[in-house]
């Protein structure tokens, strides 16, 4: 199957708009995430993809053909779902096979393709044991198992790992990326949990009420955040407003000194295309690993305040800083040698190419 594309898809719910003519396309092979707070359309995305609910405008594509309006099973896709649907009185062979059983595949092909799918998700032997004697990590294995079965061409995962804790979260990541790429799959993966889309993905979406409002890969989206509202929700950022001085770059990247309560800053644009006038209104986003604490290296961005509060975790250490008045700043820094106290003075300083600068 070649690439799945939506395009300009709208999805009314009364008055509630949760598709506004969002489109993405995800190639082929790719494990593609949605992402994006609660009710901004992500599963609704996910089940017009699927075939389970149908758009009242716009269209999907499996490659070339037109597939809106097909059920599921007429798209060589199949789902997992967040609570597996699984039957809790059949076994995990019987589970797995009942795919098979609909669309009368003689018995004996049934049972091959059952240990194949079971072998696929490492649970060979498991065929008789009871779904309610297997553990969570387990059913949801089997519930992969179902779904690959059916030898789907794309998997459409809906918050597939959120009943899990969180050992078997972590192992089961690396798990379904696995089974994606040694299947030859295309996989579309609804999450709300950033770091699950941030360690898994090939690419990903980020919808903010029913729009697609960036899309790139997992390290573009967080270093090149195109709005404020992307910054705060794919990982955690430090955002000032601040009012544009003059442009000090412009090469491949437009560079920037503005003027904030805070002091001065330089940095950079993320957005191509986008040239802020002197004297506009902006935004400064930095993100808390970008602040570098005492540090004598980089001369310019620097912040003077004092500790309000700590986090020491081992391996690295959370401030909450105090500067100019009551914005607090968010800093992490990592292997940390000296645990700084409470009303300490400490000056931040930030890389240019760390200072993200935003439409307000
Ligand atoms: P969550 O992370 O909370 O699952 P989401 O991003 O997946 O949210 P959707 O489930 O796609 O969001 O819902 C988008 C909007 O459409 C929400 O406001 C939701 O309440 C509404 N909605 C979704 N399905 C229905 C439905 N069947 N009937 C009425 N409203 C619905």
């Amino acid at each position: 199957m070649d690439a799945i594309r939506a395009e300009s898809l709208v999805k009314n719910f009364g008055e509630t708009k949760a598709l506004d003519q969002a489109s993405i396309t995800i190639e082929k092979g790719e494990l593609f995430f949605l992402l994006g707070a609660s009710g901004c359309g992500k599963t609704t995305l996910l089940r017009c993809i699927a075939g389970l609910e149908n758009p009242d405008s716009g269209r999907v594509l499996y490659g070339d053909r037109d597939v809106t309006g097909l059920p599921t099973h007429k798209r060589e896709a199949a789902m997992v779902f967040q609570s597996y649907a699984l039957w809790p009185h059949m076994s995990v062979g019987e589970n797995v096979a009942f795919g098979l059983e609909e669309r009368k595949v003689p018995r004996k092909e049934i049972t091959q393709r059952v240990d194949e799918a079971l072998a696929m998700v490492h649970l060979e032997g498991y065929n008789d044991r009871r779904i309610d004697h297997m553990s969570g990590g387990q059913q949801q294995r089997v519930a992969l198992a179902r779904a690959l079965v059916v030898k789907p061409k794309c998997l459409l995962l809906d918050e597939p790992l959120s009943n899990l804790d969180a050992k078997l979260r972590l192992e089961m990541r690396r798990e379904i990326r696995r089974i994606v790429k040694e299947n030859n799959l295309t996989g579309v993966y609804v999450t709300h949990d950033q770091e699950e889309a941030l360690s898994m993905a090939d690419r990903m979406a980020v919808l903010d009420a029913g729009r697609v409002v960036q899309m790139g890969t997992p390290n573009d989206i967080y270093r090149n955040p195109l709005s404020a509202h992307v910054a705060g929700f794919i990982g955690e950022t430090n955002l000032i407003e601040a009012t544009v001085d003059r442009i000090v770059r412009d090469d491949d990247e437009l560079g920037l000194s503005v003027s904030s309560p805070m002091g001065r800053f330089n940095g950079r644009i993320s957005r191509r295309g986008w040239r802020p006038k002197e004297g506009s209104k902006v935004l400064v986003s930095i993100r808390p690993e970008a602040l570098f604490v005492d540090y004598s290296g980089v001369p310019i961005n620097r912040i003077r305040g004092k500790i309000k509060d700590r986090m020491y975790l081992g391996s690295h250490i959370q401030y909450r800083v105090a500067a100019a008045g009551d914005h607090l700043w968010s800093v992490t820094e990592t292997n940390p040698h000296v645990i700084r106290e409470d009303g300490d003075d400490i000056v931040l300083t930030a890389d240019p190419a760390d200072v993200i600068i935003l439409k307000a």
